[in-house]
């Protein structure tokens, strides 16, 4: 990286969910537009109820130590409202130029109107780009011009029939810094406090923030996970997803470097099925983002009206129990350990334990999606509201009503030498595989050859599966009814 004549005009790009320095359109433009300042705000005025959660800023705190290095400890790094600081900032730097890649929140996309409004009226360029999405949302659209609300043909008619995504770009050759000293505000990564003491998660040793990480991850994934991913990608304790979740969140890899990485592997593999389902699971993002946008509501309000009348239940001790992983289901509990000791749970068993919230429990998804927020580490607006609303029912794509997933049978199916399970649930973990899912019919003799007491070294069941399927049943059936 060389610099710029001195005199050469300032630009400030400014960093959201796009940490890194490949593949980025808007960091490169800045660099082609001047002296670059880099700039990170984390803004939580603005984001409100979405401000990011506990395992999202763990992780944002390493991935921010990682992005200052690559940028030659150039980052500068502010906390609170960004449309009072990225205007202040950019007069006082005497920046001509302000570049972003779009995000799709609906809090960030007002809040980005009006900072671009207050830059150009001040008479600075704003440039925004797309260094999130394999097609932007309001270009995906049904040829009556509506968005889809349905994924195969969002993908299939939608997606796939666009030109395809643009090719990944590289990273800037030069970039030439501005000094930018004295600037009031800025901070220190320590002193966000984005990595609370308090917070006790023992993250697993494998995550590493950053680009470094995300592109290792990545290779990794194409050496290891690709072949048998349509279905491997179900099993647990297999290695077949890519991890790439978090990465993909904070913008460390582009999904355009994914999506052209696999293609240049491709040749290589066996058949088409296993790319063209990761593929796929990419589309599901797309598809997320394409929901969000087009209904800004979608992380609080039922895309469906009719689930308006749901009858949920309020149910503390349940709610509780399903949060700290003591339900009495090993599957379930698994999954909600897995979510509170590594900040990440496998997509099957995401399903698994949000049926069993929603449907078993009848407690309403939001309780779901808000304890999601501040525990994963992948945490995404988008994939997380479209992803519990699916779940529901009460989405714009959603999994029937009648779609009840049976937590033991899950498990049997899906975790059949129990490896997943007892990795979580050591207190299972001499159980008989027969018994493993479904601890209270095992017989007295087995579960004390096991060292299980029910009701105290593991609990009973919070409730029965068969009674409490078919309240659900009930309560939805009437509501199709209705
Ligand atoms: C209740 C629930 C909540 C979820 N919350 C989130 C969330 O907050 N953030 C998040 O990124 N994903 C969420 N998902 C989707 C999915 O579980 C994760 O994306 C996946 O487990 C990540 O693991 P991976 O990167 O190894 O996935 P892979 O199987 O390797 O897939 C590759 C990528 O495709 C995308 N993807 C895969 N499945 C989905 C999906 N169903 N919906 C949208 N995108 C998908 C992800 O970006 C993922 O990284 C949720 C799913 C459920 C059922």
């Amino acid at each position: 990286m060389t610099k710029q004549p001195a005199r050469a005009p300032i630009s400030i790009h400014w960093f959201r969910q796009d940490l890194r320095l490949s593949d980025n359109p808007a960091l490169l433009a800045a660099a082609e537009a001047g002296r670059l300042i880099p700039v990170y705000i984390l803004d939580d005025e603005n984001a409100e109820e979405w401000k990011m959660g506990g395992a999202c800023r763990w992780w944002l705190h390493r991935s921010l130590s990682s992005l200052n290095d690559s940028l030659q400890g150039k980052l500068l790094l502010f906390q609170g409202n960004a449309e009072k600081i990225l205007p202040a900032f950019a007069e006082k730097a005497g920046a001509s130029t302000v570049t972003w890649n779009r995000c799709y929140e609906p809090w960030r996309i007002q809040r980005d109107k009006k900072i671009k409004a207050t830059l150009t009226s001040g008479g600075i360029d704003v440039i925004s780009k797309n260094g999130t999405l394999l097609w932007e949302p309001w270009e995906v659209l049904k040829s009556d011009g509506t968005p889809y609300r349905v994924f195969t043909p969002f993908y299939r008619k939608g997606c796939l029939n666009r030109p395809s995504p643009r090719k990944p770009l590289k990273a800037p050759s030069k970039i030439g810094f501005a000094e930018a000293k004295d600037m009031k505000g800025q901070l220190t990564l320590s002193d966000m406090g984005l990595d609370p003491s308090h917070w006790s998660i023992k993250k697993s040793p494998d995550w590493v923030p950053g680009e470094t990480g995300a592109q290792d991850a990545l290779t990794q994934f194409l050496d290891n996970g690709i072949n048998g991913y349509k279905d491997g990608r179900n099993f647990p304790a297999a290695e077949n997803c890519s991890h790439l979740s978090p990465h993909l969140h904070f913008g460390e890899i582009s999904p355009h470097q994914v999506w052209y990485a696999l293609a240049f592997r491709e040749h290589l593999l066996e058949g088409d099925e296993d790319p063209d389902h990761f593929r796929m699971e990419l589309a599901w993002r797309e598809f997320s983002y394409s929901l969000l946008y087009h209904n800004p509501e979608l992380p609080k309000k039922n895309l469906q009206d009719k689930f308006d009348l749901f009858p949920w239940r309020k149910d503390e001790d349940a709610l509780r129990a399903w949060q700290q992983g003591k339900t009495g289901i090993p599957f379930v509990d698994a999954g909600m350990r897995e979510l509170w000791q590594t900040g990440s749970m496998h997509n099957r068993v995401r399903m698994v334990t949000a049926s069993f919230l929603v449907k078993n429990l009848m407690i309403d998804w939001r309780e779901g999606e808000r304890w999601f927020w501040d525990c994963l580490i992948d945490a995404d607006l988008a994939n997380n509201s479209a992803s519990w609303q699916w779940v529901a029912g009460s989405g714009a794509d959603a999994a029937p009503y009648f779609r009840i997933f049976n937590p033991a049978t899950q498990g049997v199916r899906f975790d059949p030498k129990g490896d997943y399970t007892r990795q979580y649930l050591p207190e299972l973990a001499a159980l008989p595989d027969k018994w493993l899912f479904n601890p209270w019919d095992a017989p007295a003799d087995v579960l004390k050859e096991a060292n299980v007491v029910l009701g105290e070294t593991y609990p009973h069941p919070i409730d029965d599966l068969k009674s409490s399927r078919r309240r659900a049943l009930d309560a939805f059936s009437e509501l199709k009814d209705g």
